[in-house]
């Protein structure tokens, strides 16, 4: 191991300490939520080395820099985990569909629709969150709370993608308690549609990030996607 591969095997064991101090603060068992490491912008060499570490689900935002690092570490040890977290478009549904095995950020149909027809067919059926708006900003993405149920039951028929959950980006808000609430709502909503679906497998809720990990995992996350704190800061907004 070289110095860097320290530094990133450290920052990684710190993220894990902080996830299972939030769970032992809750009540929550350590293994109820799962880490997603943000590698956006990051090389190949870096993902290899924290994989090297035991961390094996990565998150992409940009789809062609996803799929150019997941051919690349396609030979890697033990098979990594690709989750899809930037929005998706409508001509870039091929690429997720053959490449990812996750999609974060469905809110609309159409895409689901796309996702499911190009699947293909070797592969299990994609895991798929819808996207949902939670606090509310104007010019973001996602679908309206108060439409989430609709697409939910649209996409839970679709034949080639495995509906699995819910994901937020809220705005950062300041202070423990106001991430809280963010966090909250976004758990009763989980709630309110897992029991109009009644799908076993609808089990995720994806919040949380390097700034209010702790907040979401208090208001009942179960997959924080976690950046910053893992690799470091970024050279280009994203
Ligand atoms: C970049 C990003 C993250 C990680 O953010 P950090 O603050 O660096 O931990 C998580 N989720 C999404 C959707 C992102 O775009």
């Amino acid at each position: 191991m070289n110095t860097s591969d320290h530094v990133l095997s450290d920052k990684l064991q710190a993220v894990q300490a902080r996830i299972a101090a939030a769970c032992a603060a809750s009540g929550r068992p350590s293994d109820s939520v799962r880490l997603l490491a943000v590698s956006k912008t990051f090389s190949a060499d870096d993902v290899r080395q924290v994989a090297a570490s035991g961390q094996y689900d990565f998150g992409e935002n940009y789809i062609q820099e996803g799929v150019d690092k997941i051919t690349a570490l396609q030979g890697n040890a033990h098979a990594l985990v690709w989750h899809c977290i930037g929005p998706i478009q409508s001509n870039k549904t091929k690429l997720v569909a053959e490449h990812f095995d996750w999609a974060h950020t469905v809110d609309r149909l159409k895409i689901a629709q796309r996702l499911s027809d190009q699947r293909p067919a070797h592969l299990p059926p994609l895991n798929v969150c819808l996207q949902v708006n939670i606090d509310g900003g104007d010019t973001k993405s996602g679908v309206a709370p108060a439409d989430v149920l609709a697409l939910a039951q649209a996409v839970a028929s679709l034949p080639r993608l495995a509906l699995r959950g819910l994901m937020t980006i809220p705005d950062p808000v300041d202070g423990f308690d106001a991430q809280v609430a963010v966090h909250a709502k976004a758990r009763a909503l989980f709630d309110e549609v897992k029991a109009a679906l009644n799908l076993p497998q609808f089990d995720t809720l994806s919040m949380g990030m390097t700034g209010d990990l702790e907040a979401a995992v208090s208001a009942g996350s179960t997959m924080v996607r976690v950046g910053t704190a893992i690799f470091g800061g970024r050279t280009y907004a994203a």
